[in-house]
């Protein structure tokens, strides 16, 4: 449902699409509203915005000078200012429909931004609290997932010990009992309210959900089921990551019994097929793992997501990273319902993969070697992709807010 307002001094074409109510002023400004009202994305000045809903917001823009796509997270000032400003806008456009006659489009724009002006600075701000009492940080979601509901159904990674990786050390790895993920489920549906029309699917969160004992995880995956809408034109099925050695623990019958709940896709986090390397990242398990993981997960009917970090292991690796990681994926039994990642390797240098570089002298590749690389595995996995349909994409873990 569209339509566009016209008068002297604007042009306002509003969207009722997807969950979401979107404003356009002239081609120029988007700002984007949750069926809460609460704004989601905006696009002014050439920047993009994505709100998290703990009202951080990350804001994207192309910078010729510094090459390529910058990323930052906006200052408390920045946030109220850019929130105020959105705000007012919809005020405007609230403004603008007041003048026209009323049609049915027009009186639903007119009720959802009675909403969204319900909403002011110190309201959207106190949305981190909820969202706080809900949810533990969301710190990182596969890109074709990044509208799906999150539902905690651990916390934390059951092994949290890859040189590399941040993610959970925050806190330490529990499965939540059938119980805390009532009260979980309960609470993230209070916090979405309409919110959740503008979610696609469902993610089973934090790292490894799936390593939950079969009698354990089958109950919490109908439970998903019965309390949520998922299936087709709602949720549109449950997605979960998996490490290889986790997945090693179940059969292809249990995966095809997780199917048989909705769950459609496992990602596993390859990162490298050369053992050596995937040794100094302290990476669980072996390429044969993965290779033995992805054909169990798949005999079961789920698809998979494989995450390559690309450049990680700097100079020393490159060239055998490339090829192994390659070979790996070229004899994996996948097809065009599953998908590739490649993520340029980033670290803030305080991790222990830093400290291990740095012991073992090895140089990290820079961006623009960076960039050479995910062109060359790009180019490699060409011809697997062609053969089996898999998809292979650009993975940026910057661009990530929840
Ligand atoms: S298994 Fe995944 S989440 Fe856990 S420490 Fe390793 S990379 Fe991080």
């Amino acid at each position: 449902m569209a339509f566009t307002v016209t008068t002297a001094r604007d042009t306002l074409h509003v969207s009722l699409a997807a969950g979401a109510l979107t404003l356009s002023f002239g081609g120029l400004e988007n700002y984007s509203f949750d069926g809460e009202g609460r704004p989601v994305g905006m696009w002014r000045g050439g920047i993009t915005y994505r709100r998290a809903l703990d009202n951080r917001v990350l804001c994207k823009w192309l910078d010729a000078e510094q090459g390529g796509r910058q990323r930052r997270f906006l200052e408390t000032d920045e946030r109220r200012a850019l929130l105020d400003a959105t705000l007012l806008r919809a005020a405007n456009a609230q403004t603008l429909l007041a003048q026209m006659q009323t049609t049915t489009e027009i009186s639903i724009a007119r009720g959802w931004l009675d909403e969204v002006l319900g909403w002011s600075w110190p309201r959207l701000e106190a949305e981190a609290a909820r969202f706080a009492a809900v949810y533990k940080p969301v710190p990182i979601l596969p890109p074709d997932q990044y509208l799906s509901l999150v539902i905690q159904a651990t916390e934390g990674c059951s092994y949290n010990d890859c040189s590399f990786c941040t993610f959970y050390r925050d806190r330490p790895f529990r499965i939540k009992t059938l119980d805390a993920l009532a009260a979980h489920i309960e609470g993230v549906q209070h916090f979405a309210g309409r919110g959740i029309n503008l979610r696609r699917s469902i993610f089973l969160a934090d790292a490894n959900a799936v390593i939950i004992a079969q009698d354990k995880l089958l109950p919490m995956l109908e439970m998903i089921n019965a309390r949520l809408p998922v299936g087709p034109g709602a949720l549109n099925g449950i997605y979960a990551f998996i490490s290889a050695p986790d997945a090693l623990h179940k059969q292809p019958a249990d995966f095809a019994a997780l199917k048989a709940r909705n769950l459609r896709r496992l990602y596993v986090g390859l990162e490298s097929g050369h053992d050596p390397l995937r040794r100094f990242l302290r990476k669980p398990g072996e390429a044969a793992d993965v290779a033995a993981a992805v054909a169990s997960i798949k005999e079961g009917g789920l698809a998979v997501g494989l995450i390559v970090m690309v450049g990680i292991g700097g100079a020393q690796f490159r060239d055998a990273h490339l090829r192994d990681t390659v070979a790996l994926i070229e004899r994996l039994p996948l097809d065009a319902g599953d998908l590739v990642y490649l993520s340029p390797f980033v670290s803030d240098g305080s991790t222990r993969y830093d400290m291990d570089m740095q012991a073992a002298a090895i140089a990290p590749l820079d961006g623009e070697a960076m960039c050479f690389e995910e062109q060359r595995c790009k180019l490699a996995l060409q011809a697997v992709a062609k053969r089996t349909g898999l998809r292979v994409s650009h993975y940026d873990l910057r661009e990530f807010v929840y």
